[in-house]
């Protein structure tokens, strides 16, 4: 009979209390919560950060949390090594990218670095490189082998970090046989004088598995500032006076501006080359050598022509001279080479054909030219005397006991054997008849004279060559008359406008057919080794 609010009362009071409990354990439950996942969200978010530092490749800063003993900690340090391990590696792959694997030297990249710093951090003061590359290396691989040469290489190293380097300086292997060396302050007598320490330091002869070596090398010196206002184009020009340094057969030079005023172009020009070799745009261009006693076509000369696809058809004045310098013509003299050999047999149709190919200086200094040479008259099944080898007189006065050599194989193997341009060099005739040769051929200035002059050097020359017999081309027959000139001084055979200009590989059958229609040869199906012999 209580009233209902007094029989509940003690409930309420129960209830209230529970109420509170709940929201005090709620309190604490979302107190604790939030102390948790603050403990794990800061450091998991510092993580991220540091995955997006260490994604933007800056590895210097460590990662934070690894002092922890939880799972956060165990990732933190996982983080940290991960971060260490990347750093080293790229180190290692730093130090392989600008060192030379072989000598442990400095690199190319590494030394143009090398000289950039230099410059910026010294910027009124000079600095000097020398480019050296050893003679005959080449040759010590070829003979001896790889390993030694890798030795050779090895020793040179040493001896130019040890005996010639003062502190400061910086040497460094550009790659195969040409080091570099960066001597900071150094002006061009400083860059003289450790040239001449290099040079008595290679006095002293090298002893590899009881062989003795002698070591010599051409050094090439460029300067800044005087030579050049920055890195790249120092080392172009250093490289310059090095390959002229090769040419000359001198020791040591320093680069001057006449040596090549346009390096640059001329560095953009080499790999133009390059590329036109394995793009196709040399051309082989054939000019007709005629019999002059009886008007017979018996020859052409195989003369390169490049396409540029710019600058239009290139002669190849500029062209050759620039190979030369450089020692790409190898590469060219190669593909005249394929080319005239691929022609040849075709060309037979117009009679028994003598093709003739110019050699440069390069090519007789080359120990593997006759070699590749026989690779391809193989490939093509073309006979040796069915070629003629035409070399400058100043080719072979450059270097005359080796270019004796490299003659001598030539013609042992069949070759025919031609000294062009005869009568601009300083060769004497008494020299020549040393050498294996089967031609003269003229040079174009004396038979273009011909007309004013009486001819009396050309006249001597064809008398003096017949005596030692040999046989006389004339090059540079423009008109009717200097045919017929020659054709009275028993000039055996003569090349020039006059019965053609160089003519496209495709369009010589075409010339060489009118020809023979015009000057009623009957070309006879002789055996080539007759006609040839
Ligand atoms: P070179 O060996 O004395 O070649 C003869 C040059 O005289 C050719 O010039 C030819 O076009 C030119 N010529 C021929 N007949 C006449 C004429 O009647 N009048 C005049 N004014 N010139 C005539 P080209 O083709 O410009 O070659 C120039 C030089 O470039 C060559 O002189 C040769 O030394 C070099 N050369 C050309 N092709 C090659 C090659 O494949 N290898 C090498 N090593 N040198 C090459
Ligand atoms: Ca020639
Ligand atoms: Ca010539």
């Amino acid at each position: 009979m209580r009233s209902v609010v007094e029989a509940v009362a003690p409930f309420r009071q129960t209830q209230l209390v529970l109420a509170v409990i709940t929201v005090l354990g709620l309190a604490l439950f979302a107190v604790g919560s939030a102390w948790t996942a603050h403990r794990v969200t800061t450091p998991l978010r510092a993580l991220a950060r540091a995955s997006e530092r260490l994604g933007r490749g800056e590895f210097a800063l460590a990662v934070a949390d690894t002092g922890r003993h939880d799972e956060i900690g165990d990732l933190a340090r996982a983080y940290d090594h991960m971060r260490l391990n990347i750093t080293a590696h790229g180190n290692e792959l730093r130090r392989l990218a600008y060192t030379d694997r072989l000598t442990g030297l400095p690199n190319r990249a590494r030394f143009s670095d090398a000289v950039r710093d230099a410059m910026a951090s010294t910027p009124d003061h000079a600095l000097a490189v020398l480019i050296l590359d050893l003679d005959r290396f080449k040759h010590v691989n070829d003979v001896l082998g790889y390993a030694l040469g890798d030795r050779l290489l090895l020793a040179v190293a040493e001896r130019l970090a040890g005996d010639v380097l003062r502190d400061g300086d910086l040497v460094a292997r550009l790659g195969g046989d040409e080091f570099a060396l960066l001597l900071p302050g150094a002006g061009a007598d400083a860059a003289l004088a450790v040239a001449r320490r290099i040079a008595a330091s290679f006095e002293r002869p090298l002893t590899l598995d009881d062989q003795r070596l002698d070591l010599s090398a051409g050094i090439g010196i460029a300067c800044w500032p005087a030579h050049a206002a920055d890195a790249g184009t120092l080392l172009v020009q250093a490289e310059m006076a090095m390959y002229v340094v090769k040419r000359r057969h001198e020791p040591v030079l320093v680069y001057d501006a006449a040596m090549d005023g346009r390096s640059a172009q001329t560095l953009s020009l080499l790999s133009e080359l390059r590329q036109a070799i394995d793009a196709g745009e040399l051309r082989l261009y054939l000019q007709p050598k005629i019999a002059l006693a009886d008007h017979r076509l018996v020859g052409a000369e195989a003369l390169m022509r490049w396409q540029h696809p710019r600058r239009g058809l290139l002669p190849p004045v500029d062209l050759i001279q620039f190979a030369e310098q450089t020692g790409f013509v190898r590469h060219l003299t190669l593909w005249i080479f394929e080319e005239t050999v691929r022609h040849w047999r075709a060309l037979q149709a117009f009679g028994p054909l003598r093709l003739s190919v110019n050699l440069s200086t390069r090519d007789l200094l080359d120990q593997e030219l006759t070699h590749k040479v026989d690779t391809i008259l193989r490939r093509h099944g073309v006979p040796e005397r069915g070629l003629c080898l035409e070399i400058t007189e100043s080719a072979i006065m450059d270097d005359p006991t080796r270019a004796e050599a490299t003659l001598n194989l030539l013609s042992a193997r069949g070759f025919k054997l031609s000294i062009d341009d005869f009568g601009t060099g300083y060769s004497s005739l008494t020299y020549l008849r040393r050498l294996p040769v089967n031609e003269l051929k003229i040079d174009r200035s004396f038979v273009m004279a011909m007309a004013e002059d009486d001819a009396k050097i050309v006249r001597s020359t064809i008398d003096l060559a017949h005596n030692l017999g040999l046989s006389v081309v004339a090059e540079g027959i423009e008109d009717a008359p200097a045919y017929a000139r020659l054709a009275a001084l028993h000039c055996d055979e003569g090349q020039g406008y006059h019965m053609a200009k160089p003519l496209a590989a495709a369009d010589f059958g075409a010339w060489a057919q009118d020809w023979n229609r015009r000057h009623g040869a009957e070309v006879v199906a002789a055996p080539l080794a007759e006609a040839l012999a």
